[in-house]
């Protein structure tokens, strides 16, 4: 029999049936720590009471009106957005890959309107993950994903990551502008350097092309600043957003200048679910507890404990990891045994963990994490490292 549930996905045999915090519980009882947040997405935790309490009073008052009406949930955060970035403008939707598809498409709408209909083309990176659509497909850089679904849109051109004489031989008269993530999530947990995100700014200024950030993953607090790009001092002209953003509900985001934003006129781009008062009580809710005086300071602080614990597992167990990747609450450890194997032991330990690419083991844990629980998972990793060299 073929399985109901279809079976893109190669799971883990747990079925989680409650969480709380950083921690989730199977149904027979097996209790783990979850570094991996569902794919750094669950930003404040499992079951996080004012998380839950919104989700439950808007239900039960109003979830869905579409867009055809104003949404005063959707209104209240897009501001609170605006507030706390570089944006003017907020356009929301239901998903990472939604999110880079509105960036896409708003990066092209501006340079038409504009009068420079040739410029289509958008310049991204090796190891680039901007979903899986068709078109988030052509902007990511990893064939085997596009295997099987072409012919993928085309006008993406791909360059090495922190390579600017790449960037610059890149741009012609039709391009359009970059794209990049601060950190590549997906592709290995590989940081653009602060250096080459400001040379990025430089260069679009001096082409008069358009920088778009995915924030997917790197957004949200998830560095220890609301958007990574700030540790750059940079501002972007448009940003993808979702996973972290909705806590656990779907949201997804794309935040714009003015200046870019205003060519989405009425009827140029849209969606039905796209931030509707139920996802947007749970983004404002999420935003609460993100922004909240300290809550990112306590981020820098306990991501930088983290990151030394990690430090002296690849010190104490180099013959399984030579590195640790990444900024914030976002790292990795570079394996030299198959990643997979060291994901098992860690799950083996009461850790879960994620896969990059690289053969990389990725850790997100939620952003609410202790210092304490950090040394947990730290001695779980330990101890798998151990549990496989026997
Ligand atoms: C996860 C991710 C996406 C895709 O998000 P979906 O919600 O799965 O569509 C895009 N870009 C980055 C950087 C991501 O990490």
């Amino acid at each position: 029999m073929f399985p109901a549930l279809l079976p893109n996905f190669v799971r883990a045999d747990l079925p989680f049936t409650h969480g709380e915090g950083v921690f989730l519980w199977t149904e027979d009882g097996r209790k783990y720590l979850d570094f991996g947040a569902g794919i750094a997405t669950s930003s404040i935790g499992h079951a996080h009471p004012h998380l839950v309490d919104t989700i439950a009073r808007q239900a039960s008052q109003l979830m869905h009106v579409s867009n055809l009406y104003r949404i005063p949930q959707a209104e209240r955060l897009a501001q609170r957005l605006v507030d706390r970035s570089f944006a003017d403008s907020v356009f929301f939707c239901n998903s990472g890959a939604e999110a880079n598809e509105g960036m896409i498409k708003m990066m092209r709408k501006a340079m038409a309107s504009t009068g420079r209909l040739e410029r289509t083309r958008l310049i991204c990176f090796e190891g680039a993950f901007h979903g899986r659509t068709l078109g988030t497909l052509a902007a990511g850089s990893n064939a085997k994903y596009r295997e099987g679904f072409g012919p993928v849109p085309g006008g993406f051109d791909h360059v090495p990551l922190n390579n600017m004489n790449a960037v610059r031989d890149a741009i012609g008269p039709e391009t359009c502008g970059i794209i990049v993530e601060p950190i590549q999530g997906d592709g290995g947990v590989r940081r653009a350097d602060i250096r080459f995100l400001q040379d990025l700014r430089a260069v679009c200024d001096e082409y008069g092309i358009l920088l778009g950030l995915d924030e997917v993953q790197t957004g949200m607090g998830r560095t220890g600043k609301l958007f990574a790009h700030e540790w750059a001092g940079i501002e972007p002209d448009v940003m993808a957003l979702a996973k972290g953003i909705g806590g656990g509900f779907p949201l997804g985001a794309v935040l714009a200048k003015g200046a870019t934003a205003r060519h989405l006129t009425p009827g140029t781009h849209g969606t039905t679910y796209g931030g509707n008062p139920l996802a947007c009580a749970a983004g404002n809710a999420v935003l609460d507890v993100i922004g909240a005086p300290g809550f990112l300071d306590r981020v820098v602080h306990t991501a930088q404990h983290l990151r030394q614990g990690l430090e002296a597992i690849v010190a104490k167990h180099p013959a399984v990891f030579d590195e640790v990747r990444g900024y914030g609450m976002l790292l990795g450890l570079h394996c030299l045994r198959p990643q997979a194997d060291i994901q098992a032991a860690c799950s083996q330990a009461g850790l879960l963990t994620l896969p990059a690419s690289e053969n990389v083991l990725r850790l997100t844990p939620p952003l609410i994490v202790t210092p304490d629980q950090c040394d947990q998972a730290c001695g779980m990793i330990d101890s798998a490292c151990l549990a496989m060299c026997q």
